[in-house]
């Protein structure tokens, strides 16, 4: 008899989106004349930047050819894509990561959900409150956790982020083994300092624990003084992965590239206590089960780190912030305590009452859509999250019609 893998059983249905949707349907039912403007979602407007079309374009005439024509590529990703990754993402910034150390990947969702597996399924996993979902979820398909209560799994550690704290947890006072950590964050926006991040490095040092960090949003960080980077903090090359993604940093949502970077360094330790490298498990693991990406989608990726590809990302990437500076700033005015907006593409809204009567308040008065802070955990209760990942025009309408509504 075939059995499912039960811990699937204990994944609550996320009733977020088909909530929004619902409610999105009946106020255009409702109000058949008013357009909506959707600020909820986390997915980039612009086209890829020019130099990256160009790229794959040539990529691709290469593929045409059967002098030039590539089949599979090393699991890995190619050499010519993990060098300039190396040289600008880390050496040029003080940190000391080779290309061998970087694997390329078609997402961080996948690589963030994937890592747990070299993990063993004792251990005891914190994952922050707000969270981006794949983390927790992917935990409890493994079977680290037992069932949902209170909107919590048993058996994880919850880092609570709230504004008392600024965002940035408290190290737990439970033992953790495998700590998730995400800056510039989804969904509060906000960032960490390398005086904070350190902190979490010397628990990590000091625990024998392990911390991913996702950095899907470096890209935004504008604070010079701000870590950019894990790797920029002093002893992380033992204690830490790193994950990184194309996606919001040159549009690559739709076209799919991202890369992880486990220090050879990197520790975990064996049943009996035997310190054991990472760097081997996770290259077992990538080439057991990922066979590469796209050459052209690696060439177009290559075309971010040229003369051209980093000035249209940083104009890309400052459209973006330019919205969300405007959406802070109309949400401040409106009295709102917000966070984010700078350094990162969200803000997150304190409502003054519980998310979703913010929600229906921009709504049914404004005709905006935001993400109500609950669908990211019990600590997002009374938050929304609004994204500046939308036209400078909608943006402005947006705020401008939320300033008229709620003034
Ligand atoms: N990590 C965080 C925190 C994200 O918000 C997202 C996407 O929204 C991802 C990872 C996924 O990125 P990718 O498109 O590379 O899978």
């Amino acid at each position: 008899m075939i059995l499912i893998n039960e811990h699937y059983n204990k994944l609550t249905a996320s009733y977020l989106f088909a909530d929004i949707a619902k409610r999105v349907q009946k106020f255009q039912d409702d109000n058949p004349d008013k357009s909506i403007i959707k600020l909820g979602i986390g997915d980039v407007t612009l086209p890829l930047p020019a130099a990256c079309v160009q790229a794959m374009h040539r990529a691709v005439d290469e593929m045409a050819e059967p002098g030039s024509f590539r089949g599979y590529g090393p699991e890995q990703g190619y050499d010519f894509l993990r060098e300039k990754i190396a040289r600008h993402d880390f050496q040029e910034r003080g940190a000391d990561i080779a290309p061998d150390e970087i694997f390329i990947s078609d997402g961080a969702k996948c690589d963030t959900g994937n890592i747990q597996e070299i993990f063993s399924t004792d251990t005891r996993v914190a994952v922050p409150d707000p969270v981006y979902p794949v983390y927790v979820d992917t935990n409890v398909m493994a079977g680290r956790t037992g069932e949902m209560q209170d909107g919590r799994y048993q058996g994880l550690v919850y880092l609570e982020c709230t504004p008392e704290n600024s965002f940035i947890p408290d190290l737990p006072r439970e033992q953790a083994d495998l700590i998730y950590l995400c800056y510039p964050n989804n969904p509060t926006g906000a960032g960490i300092s390398k005086q904070e991040l350190q902190k979490w490095v010397d628990y990590a040092r000091d625990n024998k624990a392990l911390i991913l960090f996702d950095a899907a949003y470096e890209a935004f960080i504008r604070d010079e003084a701000m870590p950019r980077s894990i790797f920029e903090i002093p002893g992380a090359r033992e204690v830490a992965i790193e994950f990184r993604s194309f996606s919001k940093t040159a549009g690559f949502t739709g076209t799919r590239c991202a890369y992880t970077v486990v220090p050879k360094e990197c520790r975990a330790y064996d049943s009996q206590g035997q310190k054991t490298m990472v760097h081997p498990l996770w290259n077992r693991r990538h080439n057991t089960k990922f066979n590469g990406v796209a050459y052209p989608v690696q060439r177009a990726a290559e075309a971010v780190y040229s003369p051209e590809g980093q000035a249209q990302v940083k104009n890309n990437i400052d459209y973006y912030l330019s919205n969300a500076g405007i959406i802070l700033k109309a949400m401040q005015d409106q009295g709102y305590k917000c966070t984010g907006g700078k350094n990162s593409p969200y803000i997150w809204i304190q409502s003054g009452s519980d998310s979703w009567s913010l929600f229906d308040s921009l709504l049914n008065k404004a005709g905006v859509v935001c993400t109500p802070g609950t669908g990211f955990g019990p600590c997002g209760q009374g938050f929304i999250r609004i994204s500046a990942f939308n036209s400078r025009e909608n943006v402005q309408e947006a705020m401008h019609r939320i300033s008229k509504a709620l003034s």
